[in-house]
């Protein structure tokens, strides 16, 4: 059976900010229209949380909090979520979703419209150019 991460992960993707032996961090596409949401990927394919091992979890958790001072850093975050649902793709994945403080959508709401990708006409996008010059950022940042 074909998997969607682990076909794109084979793949050049220039949304890749960070890779290691344990795992892929990787911007959301520009569709989702949030920046600073990354997902963190195992790069070996689980399904279950009880086949995944430690030191991959803990490599998760330690690039989470790496993520999450990035994102205060840039001022793209009061809070950061972080979700994993795996239901349509069954490759087990987090979600690192920022809720920007002048956000009036929070919580669920927001992680719905997020991992959706339900951007409406009312939004303002995010330019290429943003996206292009904040996934440059924490490639530096995660690599260092
Ligand atoms: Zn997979």
């Amino acid at each position: 059976m074909q998997c969607p991460i682990c076909e794109k992960n084979k793949k050049h993707n220039p949304s890749e900010i960070y890779r290691n032996q344990f795992i892929v961090v990787s911007h959301a596409p520009l569709d989702a229209n949030l920046l600073g949401y990354v997902y963190i990927e195992p790069v070996e394919h689980f399904e279950d949380w009880s086949d995944i091992p430690l030191e991959v979890l803990s490599d998760v958790q330690s690039t989470v909090k790496k993520i999450d001072l990035l994102l205060r850093n840039e001022q793209l975050a009061e809070r950061v979520y972080s979700v994993t649902i795996s239901e349509m793709v069954r490759h087990i994945h987090f979600h690192i979703i920022p809720r920007h403080k002048d956000n009036s959508m929070k919580g669920i709401s927001l992680i719905e419209k997020a991992t959706q990708q339900l951007s409406n006409e009312n939004d303002e996008l995010i330019q290429e150019e943003q996206f292009e010059k904040f996934i440059l950022k924490a490639k530096q940042f995660l690599a260092g």
